[in-house]
């Protein structure tokens, strides 16, 4: 029993459990047994109390009128989201009884889990779901969706995902924010960027959209979509031409880099200027602030591994910081995640030596749109928790089309009727977070972090943890893997002695102090312990070439988005880049139900350069529709000079309201180059002004 729960009144220890790298430690204040209040928690050493709005306002999501608070089961059509109330035992015995019927009749390959990180829990997101779906011997879900193509990419430079520790930015000289919007999705970092200002740092922002990010930045430098590996070398280019490189280093801890000086002399910045959209003159001053400071830090965001090449893009950009021994010196580097130190054990959080069906296959969740409706043998079965597909998933349209397929079995577990939820067969309450046990990392800073519930469970609601263990004991399922509590689980995590960076971090530490900082000092001296093929920061890549990759960095344009230096495979339909980034009130599709967050948001907007919006006759506040081959949306115009000509920009994944507002209409399922990640923003449109 949690400490908490029981007392009606107080402060309690929290932490954040969004999808959001900065993890922040929480205070949540109870009155009478109900939260009224949720702030940062101010002894956090590197949150340090400051959070953002998004949960600031958190106990509109827990106690909304809207929230799901008993089992479901649909009366109406799929997609109505009509449904009549049902006992758990009654959800239960429907769920055995369906996916016993496919599992004989289809095998259970045809039931596929769907989830992502709506709560980064492992408890909740990696354990015992894992365990259960093993067990059944269902399809495997490939979990690309958002950050894979980016760390595959920095992992083969690098040989790992980590970078410097947070707090040393604060000792950057120079610090380049490259396709992340931070102020609205990684708040801290802005916090320790304006330390380095005060102490005299420069501040960059790279990207295709001049938001909140952009305007706070000494420089903003926007940049075509796709295009950030050909800058990338753009500035290598000039940094070896100019000798501003550092051959003590490039000797001692790097691999190629003398293939690298020939490979980059194919991209002065005149070139690199058509392809990116950069003026040359920009390029230069950039390769020249960036050879001539130090420490500098570069932050690669997430936003630019988000096309077919993005892999490649971020592999490039951190081939960057070695060129000029950044990483030998403090506050010098780069940072892409740092969830690599945080490596807990996986296999006994998920026990895959529970699968019953050794050659289950795997679907990427990225083209979920086709596994629907055009995989063969098809999915007869889809178990969705922690993720909302109708929404997030590329091509919405066809994503629709399949959950309505009346073969389709769809068990949602959620805290609303999402869209997905709206075409479920059954629908399951779940749990917040709050009235959850879990332990959580953070993709960025150095802390684990313990949460222990603080309300009891609202209605009828469950967490994911003991829905699958509930199913499990309800399959007749027997392994000692089912009877484990939440807090083996995050003892089995913990104990991993293969990941040094985890000594010291114990369940016991968690529960005295709510966090323990990870042993950055067992790693060291990191250059020296580079898992490359070479030991050193590959800049040529034996690896790639064995697997068919160029071994170099290099700029390959996209498929979708035409060469922008020579206009090659222009699609005329669709001359305009869409690129559909977060907002600053939703995390994904979270909160976006919620009226507090809506009202700060406003309304779904379609930014447009001021130089297309007059070729179509579009001003603002016009209704335009935006449109490619694999649908359409409805969005209200903003004219601004935010991004270049022939880019768009939507902020946000919108539901809950109109249907047309949802931007995955336009976006493909098609795969970046690494990991299999999402291609959201290699996407081509047209938009012209929506009638009535
Ligand atoms: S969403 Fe991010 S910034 Fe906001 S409270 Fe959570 S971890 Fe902190």
């Amino acid at each position: 029993m949690s400490p908490y729960i029981e007392q009606e009144n107080g402060v309690f220890r929290s932490v954040c459990p969004l999808d959001c790298p900065d993890a922040c430690a929480l205070h949540v204040t109870k009155k009478d047994g109900k939260i009224i209040k949720v702030s940062g928690n101010p002894e956090h050493p590197i949150t340090k109390g400051a959070i953002c709005h998004k949960v600031r306002h958190m106990t509109d999501r827990i106690y909304h009128p809207e929230r799901v608070l008993h089992p479901l089961k649909r009366i109406g059509p799929k997609g109505k989201g009509e449904f009549r109330r049902i006992t758990w035992e009654e959800a239960i015995e429907e769920i055995v009884k369906r996916y016993q019927n496919i599992i004989q009749e289809h095998g259970p390959e045809a039931i596929l889990p769907y989830s992502y990180y709506g709560n980064m829990g492992f408890v909740n997101a990696d354990g015992m779901d894992r365990r259960f779906f093993h067990r059944l011997g269902s399809s495997q879900l490939d979990q690309t969706i958002c950050s894979i193509a980016g760390n595959v990419g920095y992992g083969y430079t690098m040989g790992v995902t980590g970078g410097i520790s947070p707090e040393e930015t604060i000792k950057s000289k120079l610090i380049v924010i490259w396709g992340g919007n931070l102020v609205s999705t990684n708040m801290h970092q802005v916090v320790l960027a304006e330390q380095a200002r005060k102490n005299g740092a420069k501040i960059i922002v790279i990207d295709v959209h001049k938001n909140q990010t952009g305007k706070w930045a000494d420089w903003f430098i926007g940049i075509r979509p796709g295009t950030d590996a050909a800058l990338a070398l753009g500035m290598m280019h000039l940094l070896f031409a100019e000798q501003m490189v550092n051959e003590a280093f490039l000797e001692d801890y790097t691999y190629g880099w003398k293939e690298l000086r020939e490979h980059v002399k194919a991209y002065p910045p005149e070139r690199v200027s058509r392809i990116t959209g950069v003026p040359k003159e920009d390029i230069i001053k950039l390769a020249r602030m960036y050879g001539e400071t130090s420490p500098s830090f570069i932050r690669i965001g997430n936003g630019l591994q988000h096309h077919e090449n993005g892999g490649m893009n971020v592999r490039t950009i951190a081939c960057l910081p070695a060129l000029t021994g950044q990483w030998a010196l403090e506050g010098g580097g780069a940072v892409k995640s740092n969830g690599w130190y945080a490596q807990v054990n996986f296999s006994a959080l998920q026990k895959p030596e529970l699968r019953s069906n050794k050659q289950a296959r795997t679907i990427n969740m990225n083209q979920i749109a086709d596994a629907l409706l055009d995989l063969d043998p098809p999915i007869h079965a889809l178990f969705v928790y922690n993720s909302n597909p109708a929404v997030v998933a590329p091509n919405t349209t066809k994503v629709q089309q399949g959950l309505m397929r009346e073969d389709l079995f769809t068990v949602v577990h959620d805290l609303f009727i999402t869209d997905t939820a709206k075409y479920a067969d059954i629908v399951l309450p779940a749990t917040s977070s709050f009235e959850n046990t879990d332990l959580y990392k953070s993709y960025w800073h150095h802390y684990m972090q313990l949460q222990e519930p603080i309300i009891p469970a609202e209605g009828e609601s469950i967490s994911n943890f003991q829905l699958f263990k509930t199913l499990a004991k309800a399959f007749g399922f027997d392994e000692d893997a089912f009877d484990d509590t939440e807090e083996d689980l995050i003892e089995q995590a913990l104990d991993f002695p293969s990941n040094p960076y985890l000594q010291g971090v114990t369940l016991q530490a968690l529960k005295e102090k709510g966090w323990v900082k990870l042993n950055m000092e067992a790693g060291k001296p990191f250059l020296k312990k580079l898992p490359t093929t070479s030991g050193k920061i590959e800049f040529y890549s034996e690896t790639m070439e064995n697997q068919g990759l160029p071994p170099l960095p290099t700029y390959i344009p996209l498929a979708e988005g035409f060469d922008t230096e020579s206009d090659a495979g222009k699609d005329d339909r669709y001359p305009l880049m869409f690129v559909s980034p977060p907002n600053h009130q939703f995390l994904n599709s979270t909160f976006a139900n919620v009226k507090k967050h809506q009202s700060l948001e406003k309304q779904p907007l379609l930014q447009i350069h001021r130089v297309d919006a007059a070729k179509r006759g579009i001003v603002d506040s016009d209704l335009v529709r935006i449109f490619n081959d694999r649908g359409y949306c409805v969005l209200r115009a903003k004219v601004c000079e935010d991004m270049l000509p022939g880019t768009l920009i939507s902020q946000g994944l919108w539901w809950g309201g109109e249907r047309q507002n949802r931007v995955n209409h336009l976006t493909s399922t098609r795969v970046a180059d690494m990991g299999g990640g999402a291609t959201f923003f290699s996407t081509t449109v047209q938009v012209e002004k929506a009638d009535g």
